[in-house]
């Protein structure tokens, strides 16, 4: 599959966030050349395999030297030129603190090396967390794979976290967001001073990127010019086709329009058809059952389906399988998917549930693969990592299989 149907810079389809020039400058995942932009290519198809998902969706961005980095061929530095100017890339002066940006506000997982030891005080939930990060390695034949890894907990970090934002606070290294803040600027459609800008421009754009926070303003990523608000945005959530465990399609559910899915619905509606093969959609329904998302949550109903629907309904203690009863209207939870028969079933993408409201004890929802309840902090962007107190130093390089 091509890269380039993998790369999104689209807050609402974005799962993974990958720094590209670490990739491509890695001697250690293979290829004998400085720099080799095949490395990506080998990552993107090692989180395929690794998600089960053909179209797995990253969220790709690069310090600017790589564009001009002369260990690259002609070509290479061509072709991540255009994806620049096709909105598939972000390209920014410095990457390093943007990586975090984007996992900690888009609940994106990141796949790295680094140890990013120098901004464990301005994004606690990176020490300990064993779902948040991907460690990309190379395989004895030679292909590139990811794993899971742990992040490091360094000594003087053992102690309450509770205590260490505390103290962050009082010295104003941190500066608390509401957890709707991301979700307030994400909702306006932003400009960029510069027309051409493949991310906030004049032009047409493939999707909604995560503008930058500086103080009190909102800027472009690449350009650091202040974006203009144009109006709002309609929000959108992500929901996957599963077949048989696999990814085989994905769609998009826009707030305050209702999105009939089924074997042949009605015009407007998604047609399972082009993602899974006619047998598998035998006995689903023309129009199966309505999705509707009110820029929270999504929520699914089943009107008239022949053959029912069910709920597969994740718990602590394990999951539940619960029929849907036509007419009754279910609010999708984090975990949860509708099960069209056996084989086949909707998955909305967890990250949208991020700021959802959990109902049961009125505090916010647990993030998807986070260990702890989000913590919702971030520094203001014009602190460096040099600022910080105790910078602490990255281990270089990577692991070998
Ligand atoms: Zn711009």
């Amino acid at each position: 599959m091509q890269c380039e149907s993998r790369l999104t810079l689209d807050a609402s389809a974005a799962e993974y966030v990958v720094d590209v020039a670490n990739v491509v400058r890695e001697p250690g995942l293979g290829g004998d050349r400085p720099a080799d932009l095949a490395r990506l290519e080998g990552l993107l198809d090692a989180l395929a395999a690794f998600t089960r998902d053909p179209t797995v969706q990253v969220y790709a961005i690069t310090d600017r030297s790589l564009l001009a980095d002369g260990r690259l061929t002609a070509g290479e530095r061509e072709r991540l030129d255009r994806w620049y100017r096709d909105g598939l890339l972000e390209v920014l002066p410095r990457a390093d603190d943007r990586i975090l940006e984007l996992a900690d506000a888009l609940e994106l997982r990141v796949v790295s090396a680094d140890n990013f030891l120098d901004f464990h005080r301005a994004y606690p939930w990176i020490p300990g967390t064993r779902h948040r990060f991907l460690r990309p390695f190379l395989e004895p034949d030679g292909r590139i794979g990811v794993r899971p890894r742990i992040m490091p907990v360094p000594p003087e970090w053992q102690v309450s976290r509770k205590e260490e934002e505390g103290i962050l606070l009082e010295a104003g290294v941190l500066r608390r967001w509401a957890p709707s803040a991301h979700r307030a600027v994400l909702s306006r459609d932003w400009r960029c001073p510069e027309a051409d800008c493949p991310l906030f421009g004049a032009g047409e754009r493939p999707g909604t990127a995560l503008p930058r926070r500086h103080k009190d303003r909102v800027v472009c990523p690449t350009h650091g010019l202040q974006l203009t608000d144009t109006g709002p945005l309609p929000r959108r959530a992500q929901v996957k086709v599963v077949m048989d465990g696999t990814v085989r399609g994905r769609f998009m559910v826009t707030a305050g329009r209702p999105l009939a899915v089924g074997r042949a619905p009605a015009d407007g509606g998604v047609a399972l058809g082009a993602w899974v093969n006619s047998a598998s959609v035998d006995s689903v329904s023309r129009t199966h059952v309505v999705l509707s998302y009110d820029g929270k949550g999504l929520t699914v109903v089943d009107e008239r389906s022949a053959n029912g629907t069910r709920i597969r309904h994740s718990r602590p203690t394990g999951e539940e399988l619960l029929p849907l009863h036509h007419g009754t209207v279910w609010r999708l939870r984090t975990g949860d998917s509708v099960m069209l028969h056996d084989r086949l079933e909707l998955l909305p993408s967890g990250r949208q549930f991020v700021f959802e409201e959990d109902t049961t004890d009125g505090t916010v929802g647990p993030q998807a693969g986070a260990v702890a309840a989000p913590t919702m902090l971030s520094v203001p962007l014009d602190i460096r990592p040099e600022d910080l107190p105790d910078g602490g130093r990255d281990e270089p390089g990577y692991e070998q299989a």
